[in-house]
């Protein structure tokens, strides 16, 4: 029998490319979106899994969707939380009490509240990989990016914490956290903000999703098996 995986925000970008790459290795794939209904739709459709509607923000909307992702594959095996959302970048003192809590919400409410639905199973079979996504902004902080930065840092938080909680019962938790990656959270740049952006980072250029959709896979696979509390950047070098 193959493993089975659900990724939260896997519509688009890095969750669209680590959904792609999880079906590749034979994975059964529970594709979450929240907004893009066509895009999972169609991707799901390509790769025999299923696509599920859920606001991660929600616990009501987490817990069915961890339900319905269960019903449909069968116990999970990985879970990987992925969807988040930035604010445009602007000073800590421009920033409105709403757009603090909507990043709060989706980018670390959203990981707390599919990860309190989903661990339950992972428990009871005493098997099972958590990956969650933060950002290398997470690690290290970015300038005009404090509400982003915070939530980032609070899912880093969470995953090495809950990695001693849960290592008792054979569950690995890890975090990857990428650089600046070619996705439409960066839409609102220009391709000189980009190639900027690029030059600025060791290897001399920024991330495709699919090169952020291999750590996750590492990381939920039996490769990793002895690996657990860790952030694994993804960012060409630039924290080093
Ligand atoms: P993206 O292309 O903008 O995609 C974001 C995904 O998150 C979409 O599938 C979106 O679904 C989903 N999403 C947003 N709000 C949601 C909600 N409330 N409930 C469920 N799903 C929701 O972004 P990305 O670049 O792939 O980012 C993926 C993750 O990587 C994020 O956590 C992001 O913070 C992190 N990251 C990205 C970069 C980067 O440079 N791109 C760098 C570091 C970290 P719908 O479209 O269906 O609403």
């Amino acid at each position: 029998m193959g493993s089975r995986v659900l990724i939260t925000g896997a519509s688009r970008g890095i969750g669209a490319a680590t959904a792609r790459l999880f079906a590749r290795e034979g994975w059964d794939v529970a594709i979450n979106y929240n907004r893009s209904r066509d895009e999972a739709m169609e991707l799901a459709a390509g790769l025999s899994g299923v696509s599920i509607q859920a606001d991660v923000s929600d616990p009501e909307q987490a817990e069915r969707l961890v339900r319905e992702a269960e019903e449909a594959l069968g116990p999970l095996d990985a879970v990987v939380c992925n969807a988040g959302v930035a604010l445009p970048q602007q000073l800590l003192t421009d920033t409105t009490a709403d757009q603090w809590r909507r990043v709060m919400s989706v980018d670390l409410d959203g990981v707390f509240h599919t990860l309190q639905a989903a661990i339950p199973g992972l428990v009871r079979r005493k098997a099972g990989a958590i990956v969650t996504v933060s950002s290398m902004w997470g690690v290290t902080g970015g300038s005009c990016e404090v509400p982003y930065s915070a939530a980032k840092a609070g899912v880093i938080g969470l995953t090495r914490a809950l990695a001693k909680e849960l290592g008792p019962s054979h569950i690995r938790v890890n975090c990857v956290a990428p650089g600046v990656v070619d996705t439409g959270m960066n839409g609102h740049l220009t391709r000189w903000e980009l190639a900027a952006l690029g030059e600025e980072t060791p290897l001399c250029r920024i991330g495709r999703p699919e090169e952020i959709a291999q750590a996750i896979l590492f990381l939920a696979s039996e490769r990793a098996s002895y690996i657990t509390g860790q952030v694994l950047r993804v960012d060409g070098g630039m924290i080093i």
